[in-house]
């Protein structure tokens, strides 16, 4: 039974803990937010689903009780959501200052802890938390171009009218407005015109603010994302997902150190291997256009 620490309890910190329970992980959520009243109420609807699962549990926790040496993985939500019309990045001195907050409660963590930053923007999220945390990068990741992927996929899918399954590839670069479709990687991409993939390339990226504008909040899908990634980990799958890390084939050493959705392999240690990902000359200069983009906003943190 794995211990994992949801630290945010809102929209996405609560459907991630429901996605895991009904998955059945091997797992406890402890749920820590500021909000007490929230917590509370969504851990006892959390509780009320327990019966149709089989291995996961949860509780709400408060900072003063949390064994940080105990605890195996630990997800990042908590942090102001984006308005509507908000970018990704405009929220990021707001959340930087909450993580920061966060850290400096935790007390000491064991060295195998892996961290898996959800707030945005999410690529800076994990760069600051690696600075913050005494842990390798290789335990600190974010959630990346994964739900990006997800979205990218099912539109393939539904065009080709093949199994989702079947559709390979990803979306990759900054989670937000710089990300791009390396269609390269995809193995249905022949089958597609450019006005199609530009088509589709366009609904990907304004899918969230699409979202936010109808409910105020996109939950399901990164919920979907995370637990996947969180099952990798606790599995030890050695699964290939687009997550914000160093990618060290950068030939730039200041990109190097810029987290940005890649491939990565993901085990028990986080992420345990980089595979060189083979993308055309025009993919690798938007690759490049995004890092910069994410190093340039990193520097304006205090
Ligand atoms: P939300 O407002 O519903 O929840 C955020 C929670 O964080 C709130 O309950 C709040 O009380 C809590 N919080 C704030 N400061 C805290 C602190 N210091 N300590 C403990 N808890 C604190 O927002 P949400 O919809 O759940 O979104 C959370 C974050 O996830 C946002 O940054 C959002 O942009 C991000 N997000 C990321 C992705 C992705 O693909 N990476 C997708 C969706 C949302």
């Amino acid at each position: 039974m794995k211990n994992v620490l949801v630290i945010g309890a809102g929209h996405v910190g609560a459907h991630i803990a429901h996605c895991g329970i009904i998955k059945n992980l091997a797992a406890h959520f402890h749920l820590l937010d500021q909000n007490n009243e929230l917590t509370d109420a969504h851990t006892l609807d959390l509780k009320d689903t327990l019966l149709f699962s089989k291995n996961s549990s949860v509780s709400h926790t408060q900072v003063k009780e949390i064994k940080a040496e105990q605890i195996d993985i630990i997800i990042i939500t908590a942090g102001a959501n984006q308005l509507p019309g908000e970018t990704r990045l405009d929220l990021l001195d707001k959340n930087t200052s909450i993580l920061k907050s966060i850290a400096s409660q935790l007390g000491k963590l064991a060295p195998d802890t892996v961290i898996v930053l959800v707030t945005n923007p999410v690529d800076i999220m994990t760069k600051i938390a690696q600075e913050i945390f005494d842990l390798p990068a290789s335990q600190i990741l974010g959630t990346g171009t994964i739900l990006d992927t997800a979205r990218l996929r099912w539109r393939i899918a539904e065009r080709l009218k093949i199994n989702i399954n079947n559709v390979h590839g990803y979306v990759l670069g900054e989670h937000g407005d710089s990300e791009f479709i390396a269609w390269s990687t995809i193995n249905s991409s022949l089958t597609l015109n450019d006005p199609e993939k530009e088509e589709i390339a366009e609904e990907v990226r304004k899918e969230a603010y699409e979202i936010i504008k109808g409910k105020g909040a996109t939950y399901f899908g990164i919920a979907s994302s995370t637990i996947h990634l969180i099952e990798a980990i606790i599995n030890d799958s050695r699964e290939i997902m687009p997550v914000s890390i160093n990618y060290p084939y950068f030939t730039n050493e200041t990109l190097r150190q810029t987290p940005i959705g890649m491939p990565a392999v993901i085990g028990k240690a986080g992420v345990v291997d980089i595979p060189r990902t083979i993308l055309s000359e025009q993919e690798s200069s938007l690759l490049d256009i995004s890092a910069s983009k994410l190093y340039e906003a990193s520097k304006t943190i205090q």
